[in-house]
């Protein structure tokens, strides 16, 4: 289901018009707002009328998570706080939260783009929306809140957290659209199934998963344990919220990105420059609408790449990959370049292992230490004693295989690793370098 039938499906040509023409209007507003972005400007010698063409953007400074936290709470706002009427902060991993506004249209925007997202996962206003996304300054709950309500949906506004009241209310009030973190979407099957509640049983048809990465085998497992379509969804607050990008029901097989709203780009992570299409690099947006909260070239540290093909949906944004790491979060170790979501595929293509691990990285005697710990699922762990260390010896195996690094493994009995009920904690790197 297309939402926005006119702008979704723009032809190429039209919505590349529209782009440069909302660029060149962001730009000047922000050089005529934002002392840092007039500054940053300056001190490569641009000038918001040097920008020609959409390649122009090149030429302009990108923006990172420092410059925001260097700018805390509100430096970076195009608007004067009148005209403010949300903030937002996502929790920095250190010290100080990174703070957002929106204008009223602002706010219009957003909860058009979650409409723009629920429809692609084929909801419409007949839908119950069960919204485990967390309420508060997270941009989770409130952003799909809004555009369920804008779509005429019913949005239950359940937030994260009291598991078993979720699944007594899911039960209940027959939902039939699942948003939350993929991990909680697991857990949640956990606990039903704990509570002898069969998913099978409830009305769900498509869930949208997002604000961490997943794995294609991950949506299998959710797939199949909550009985219902998994989608994955896009977004962080620094350039809006969830709704930026979002996989459709027809395809399943990468996000599209609102493009008159956004323009991403891929680089290199290490000298900053544009990739050739199709490349992996480091996801950058600009917004072109967004009025008190304007971001230029920022910097996402996440990494995917971008495919243009034409989709069997109809829309003719382009998609991003699956987010296959962060460039920040990427583990060297031992010299070797390790990502999360590249121990979870090992992982779950092996039988009795529950996608819930965790790594611990360690220094000893100057040299990495990486321990893996991984739940086996009931019916693994009831196992002889034999049969787990022959699980070990495989998972021990696999990876050393896959991702060329040696590790630990350690497995652990069912719901022993601390459950989260916003963002998994998969790394703990206790390395002093
Ligand atoms: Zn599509």
């Amino acid at each position: 289901m297309i939402y926005d039938m006119d702008y979704e499906t723009l032809p190429r040509e039209a919505l590349e018009a529209i782009q440069l023409r909302r660029l060149q209007a962001t730009l000047q507003r922000v050089y005529a707002t934002v002392p840092f972005y007039r500054k940053r400007f300056d001190d490569v010698g641009f000038k918001p009328s040097d920008l020609k063409s959409l390649e122009d953007l090149r030429r302009v400074p990108f923006t990172t998570k420092q410059d925001l936290r260097d700018n805390y709470p509100y430096g970076l706002f195009a608007v004067p706080m009148e005209n403010v009427v949300r903030i937002h902060a996502s929790s920095g991993t250190t010290g100080k939260p990174t703070v957002v506004g929106y204008t009223a249209r602002d706010i219009e925007t957003w909860a058009t783009l979650m409409a723009r997202a629920l429809s692609a996962a084929g909801a419409t206003r007949g839908d119950i929306i069960h919204n485990a996304y967390g309420y508060g300054l997270f941009t989770g709950g409130l952003g799909v809140h809004y555009g369920a309500e804008k779509l005429g949906a019913s949005v239950i506004p359940i937030s994260g957290g009291n598991t078993k009241r979720q699944i007594m209310i899911m039960k209940d009030f027959g939902a039939t659209i699942l948003t939350c973190t993929p991990s909680y979407a697991l857990h949640l099957a956990e606990v039903a199934h704990e509570m002898g509640v069969d998913f099978k049983d409830l009305k769900f048809k498509a869930g949208l998963f997002g604000a961490e990465p997943w794995s294609e085998k991950m949506r299998e497992e959710i797939e199949r344990k909550l009985h219902l379509s998994a989608l994955d969804i896009y977004g962080l607050s620094e350039v809006i919220g969830p709704g930026v990008a979002v996989e459709c029901l027809e395809a399943k097989a990468g996000l599209h990105i609102f493009e008159d709203h956004f323009i991403a780009e891929i680089i290199d992570p290490n000298t900053g420059e544009v990739l050739p299409p199709g490349s992996a690099g480091e996801l950058v947006f600009t917004s072109i609408t967004k009025e008190a909260f304007p971001v230029i070239r920022y910097r996402t540290r996440d990494i995917t790449s971008l495919n243009a093909e034409p989709c069997v949906c109809g829309r003719t944004f382009v998609r991003m990959n699956r987010v296959s790491g962060r460039s920040d979060d990427m583990l060297i170790i031992r010299g070797v370049n390790v990502f999360p979501s590249q121990i979870e595929s090992v992982l779950m293509e092996i039988q009795g292992v529950e996608p819930h691990y965790q790594l611990i990285v360690d220094r000893e005697d100057n040299l990495d230490r990486l321990t893996v710990l991984v739940e086996v699922g009931e019916s693994a762990f009831s196992d002889k004693v034999k049969t787990l260390q022959d699980l070990e010896k495989i998972i021990t195996k696999n990876i050393k295989e896959y991702l060329g690094v040696s590790a630990k493994v350690k497995l652990v009995e069912p719901k022993t690793i601390a459950r989260s009920e916003g963002k998994a904690v998969r790394v703990i790197d206790n390395r002093k370098l």
